[in-house]
């Protein structure tokens, strides 16, 4: 007997529901305004789809909002540089910020160690808006490492004085590396553990699940870092991981001989295609 596992923590986390949310009830309200989002509400297709039916406008850049005094934007999860929403605010744009608060108190952090001098390390992707942003906000004062091994090519002094911080979706095994390696390279180190409760969580739970399971589908969005994440967690586990963005990419193939099926699923992937892939691998295996 064939049985699907579902990791005990996946799919939306509270910041992602919360900008969602937050997006259906501003664009239900906006009246005669028009809505926009700087980039993609969350990394997934579908939803970036219906709220683009609903009249949501995605943008690059302030520049392509023409009525200012007439529209609403919409800062997603990820956050947005302080010199944007400034802009934002002298070009009389409604803002509605839905920020994470996780994502919100790297910044409140980083503001504290720039003013002791502190040099900042950041764990995280250079590209990622989170982290990109932030840096921005900071004039590009953040040192932005991916890996250890770029850590390792920092040259960092004996004499400095260091602060270690997370992107909120990082790996756990990466930044425990990076503090490994920092803690008898430099005189005085900080640590702010800023990888966020529900990153770990289904980080954690990824991992249990890719040691129990045969076969594993990571679900979420191609561009999303924190699927991605969990992707690897998987795959260096057990060989059988797939990463998929809903149940068409689902293989008979993956299944042959596989009597656990796992589950697992990003912060930005929403309950109904969970609920889809669930129902196709009930009837392939049936
Ligand atoms: S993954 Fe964490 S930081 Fe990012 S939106 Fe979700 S709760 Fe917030």
């Amino acid at each position: 007997m064939t049985e699907i596992i579902i990791a005990e923590h996946s799919g939306f986390c509270f910041g992602v529901k919360r900008a969602i949310d937050t997006a259906y009830k501003t664009v239900k309200g906006s009246k005669n305004k028009k809505v926009y989002v700087l980039g993609e509400i969350i990394h997934n297709p579908k939803v970036v789809n219906e709220l683009s039916n609903l009249g949501v406008e995605k943008i690059e850049k302030l520049e392509e909002i023409k009525k200012t005094k007439k529209s609403i934007l919409i800062i997603r999860s990820h956050g947005v540089s302080k010199k944007i929403l400034a802009k934002s605010e002298k070009l009389g744009i409604e803002v509605v910020d839905t920020t994470c608060p996780f994502v919100k108190k790297l910044e409140l952090i980083i503001d504290e160690l720039i003013k002791e001098n502190y040099k900042i390390i950041v764990l995280g992707d250079k590209f990622h808006p989170e982290i990109s942003s932030l840096n921005d906000s900071f004039d590009n004062k953040l040192l932005i490492v991916e890996s250890l091994e770029e850590l390792e090519n920092l040259g960092i002094q004996k004499s400095n004085r260091i602060a270690l911080l997370s992107q909120t979706t990082q790996s756990l095994k990466k930044f425990r590396d990076c503090v490994n390696y920092l803690v008898d390279k430099c005189l005085e180190l900080r640590i702010f553990n800023t990888i966020c409760k529900s990153t770990e969580q289904r980080q954690l739970s990824s991992l249990e699940l890719a040691k129990n399971a045969d076969v594993i589908f990571v679900v979420g969005g191609k561009n999303s870092a924190n699927t991605r994440r969990l992707y690897e967690i998987c795959k260096n586990i057990n060989s059988s991981t797939y990463h998929i963005e809903d149940e068409t990419e689902i293989k008979k193939k993956y299944l042959q001989g596989k009597k656990k099926i796992g589950i697992t699923a990003g912060a930005s992937t929403p309950q109904d295609t969970i609920n889809e892939i669930v129902k196709k691998l009930e009837k392939m295996i049936n």
